[in-house]
């Protein structure tokens, strides 16, 4: 204002007459409109009204003094030239006001103002187009204030209009570069998700061939290269399916696929098979289910484990010394609802506080040495979250760099209404003496996959026929009965669905069902469905992995109606032949599967006696100072070791121990832990006969 003041002191001779004739006229008005004020007062009205004169000129807003009760309104020039007007051309009447405004905004700008001045909104703001001279439209925001009697009447109200179609225009812009976007990227999720799904077809055959490689006589040269080979076409596929999740997250075609499930069983299952890298880093690895969490529950536990594997999978990366505990508790219930909290502990390198928030963003790391130090993509998290989201819950992280992180989520599950079937913990599975071998025929037109996929189920033992296609397929089973048929789903001529509903048409006068199982690298959403739909009893995607044909397959072994022969387990490299009523102690095969790695292999078996010592030995001490939890907890380490060498008996007595000490019966836990011994007193021999040097 002062500024002002002294730019107007500098103005020319005529300018500072015109001036003074204004601020005589302002005091004059002054003077008119209260006779009776003293001099002061006047005097101080004068320079108030100067002082808003000046603000007037001062700025390119244009400036509006209403009054309410003559509808007179004053528009300063620069409000008139705004919209292309000189200061005579246009009326000062409220009339002017209203018509130049668009007449869809119209309503809207008198709905305002009429709220403002019934006093039912505080502040009076509002954007709208006004008609310029050149025919065009301006944007403006309009701001205002009332003055109100003792009643709480308006009666004069004043403000300012300021252009803001450059701002208008510029929004615009941007919101259109947002629509450009978001459609570029819709388009590139979609690709990403066609092009991921097209490359895992090819990885069958990487996947497949060298598993099967693997298998075979191989220099340790050979098999050292293999391996690298195998690991990386699996980290490959790793990637590849994180990238056909985080697209279909982002073109909004991820859904969950709800059904009942065990949720100890889900857990325990993670906890074993995580438990390996867990056992290598010689990390402590535990969990626990609160009692008060229903045992069996409805939801996606796919998603779950994908969610539980990335975050155990994190805690383990990047813990070196301690552990990683999982905790799933109960956050809150409803009739028909549970949510639930699960915890993820890990003592590791834990996580700077400006990333917590960032790392659940898609491609984001702590640190940029991340991806080179740990591997990695940065996306486990982002479908997590995402995945999470789907789930009704959040996903957050508390940490401390150095000390270590936990990342917690909730996730809503549906109740089941029935009683539970399964008991609730720990799962122990009946063992297998001996598998039956069963009749497959291999539906496939693609030449790896069929090699793949029949080399695979003759090294376990089963009789393998192939078809090139639906045709033959309907032949062969016109004059031979199988135990199961793989059949993939994308063929020339007669496809996959089309081939199962014939053969189930025929069945209809035979009465039997040949369990049909698809075979597919559609991994998209409708894919398992669909299967089903036509008449596949289940679902098997590409790449084939062994573990998981075998266990797709064997399902219908014992329904099967052709009469089996039993054989022993393949195992080419077992220890000396056991009698088949006792297993061998554990399974070399499994093993070999779950660790992927020669090298491992022999590293773990180096180690199994030492430390199987140390936790018999924990238990065996805390038994004797009758401490339960220590039994238990000494029982759960032997147990996830175990589940490593894929030793089922001493696995399933470990489990036993668990449940013992967890009941507080010390008597049983004693009788379990002589056995224990005894049996990896075994375990110990037979790893170390199958790992001599030599063989
Ligand atoms: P990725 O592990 O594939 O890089 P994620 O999205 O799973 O991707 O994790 C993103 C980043 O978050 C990791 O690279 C790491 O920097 C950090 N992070 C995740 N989990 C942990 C953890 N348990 N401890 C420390 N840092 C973690």
């Amino acid at each position: 204002m002062s500024e002002n003041h002294e730019h107007a002191a500098g103005d020319s001779v005529p300018e500072l007459k015109q001036r003074i004739r204004e601020l005589e006229d302002v005091l004059n008005a002054c003077r008119l409109r209260q006779p009776d004020a003293p001099a002061e007062a006047v005097r101080e009205l004068a320079e108030s009204e100067e002082r808003f004169a000046l603000a007037v000129r001062g700025t390119s807003d244009g400036i509006w003094d209403w009054d309410i009760r003559t509808g007179k309104v004053f528009f300063s020039p620069p409000w008139k030239s705004m919209i292309g007007y000189e200061d005579a051309e246009l009326e000062n009447v409220f009339a002017t006001f209203e018509n130049q405004l668009h007449p869809e905004d119209h309503d809207r700008v008198m709905a305002t103002l009429n709220d403002y001045l019934a006093g039912r909104i505080p502040r009076y703001s509002v954007e709208f187009r006004f008609r310029h001279k050149d025919g065009g439209w301006r944007w403006i925001l309009a701001r205002g204030r009332a003055l109100r009697d003792e009643h709480g009447t308006p009666y004069r109200m004043a403000g300012s209009h300021t252009d803001v179609t450059e701002r208008k225009h510029a929004e615009e812009e941007l919101r259109q570069a947002r629509r450009a976007a978001e459609s570029a990227s819709s388009a590139k999720s979609a690709f990403l998700a066609n092009m991921s799904h097209e490359i895992r077809t090819p990885m069958n055959g990487v996947i497949g061939m060298s598993e099967l490689l693997l298998g075979t006589d191989l220099g340790e040269t050979q098999r050292e290269y293999l391996e690298m080979l195998k690991l990386s076409a699996d980290s490959l596929l790793e990637l590849l399916n994180d990238i056909l999740d985080f697209s279909k997250i982002e073109a909004g075609r991820m859904e969950l696929d709800a059904h009942e499930f065990d949720l100890n069983e889900v857990v325990t299952e993670i906890s074993q098979a995580m438990g390996i890298r867990a056992f290598q880093k010689r990390l402590v690895f535990l969990h626990h289910i609160s009692p008060e969490v229903p045992p069996r529950l409805i939801g996606d536990d796919g998603r779950l484990r994908q969610i539980l594997v990335n975050l155990i999978g994190n805690a383990i990366k990047f813990t070196h010394k301690g552990g990683v505990t999982i905790d799933v508790s109960m956050e809150s219930q409803t009739a028909d609802k549970v949510m639930l909290h699960f915890k993820i502990n890990d003592t590791g390198i834990g996580i700077a506080e400006d990333m917590r928030e960032s790392i659940f963003e898609a491609f984001t790391q702590a640190e940029t040495s991340t991806s080179r130090r740990y591997g990695g993509t940065g996306l486990g998290l982002a479908i997590c979250h995402d995945l999470v989201a789907l789930m009704q819950g959040r996903i957050w992280v508390e940490s401390q760099p150095g000390t270590g992180s936990t990342f917690h989520f909730t996730a809503a599950f549906g109740r089941t209404s029935g009683v539970s079937l399964k008991p609730r913990s720990p799962r122990i599975k009946p063992l297998l003496t001996a598998r039956a071998s069963m009749k497959v025929l291999i539906v496939e037109d693609g030449h790896v996959s069929q090699i793949v996929g029949a080399r695979m189920l003759e090294k376990r033992g089963h009789v393998v026929s192939l078809a090139a296609n639906g045709r033959e397929a309907i032949d062969r089973c016109d004059k031979e009965t199988f135990d199961a048929i793989l059949m993939d789903v994308h063929m020339p001529g007669i496809n996959g669905y089309e081939a199962t509903a014939r053969i189930r048409k025929t069945e209809k006068s035979t009465g039997r069902h040949v369990p049909i199982i698809a075979m597919t690298a559609n991994a998209m959403k409708g894919d398992r469905e669909r299967c089903l739909a036509a008449g596949m009893d289940d679902y098997i995607a590409k790449p084939l992995r062994s573990a998981e044909l075998f266990q797709v397959v064997e399902q219908f072994a014992a329904r099967s109606s052709t009469p089996q022969n039993a054989t022993a387990s393949p195992a080419p490299a077992s220890p000396a032949p056991q009698p088949q009523i006792e297993p061998p102690p554990f399974d070399l095969a499994e093993f070999r599967e779950s660790t992927g790695d020669e090298k491992l292999m022999r590293k773990l078996v180096a180690i199994f006696a030492e430390d199987a010592q140390k936790y018999l030995r924990k238990a065996e001490k805390a038994l004797t100072a009758r401490k339960a939890p220590q039994v238990y907890e000494s029982a759960h380490s032997l147990k996830g070791m175990l589940g490593v060498y894929a030793a089922r008996k001493a696995l399933t007595i470990s489990s036993e121990l668990c449940e013992y000490a967890h009941a507080g019966d010390l008597k049983g836990a004693q009788l379990l832990l002589d056995q224990l011994k005894k049996e990896c007193a075994l375990l110990g021999a037979a790893l170390l006969a199958a790992f001599e040097p030599g063989i």
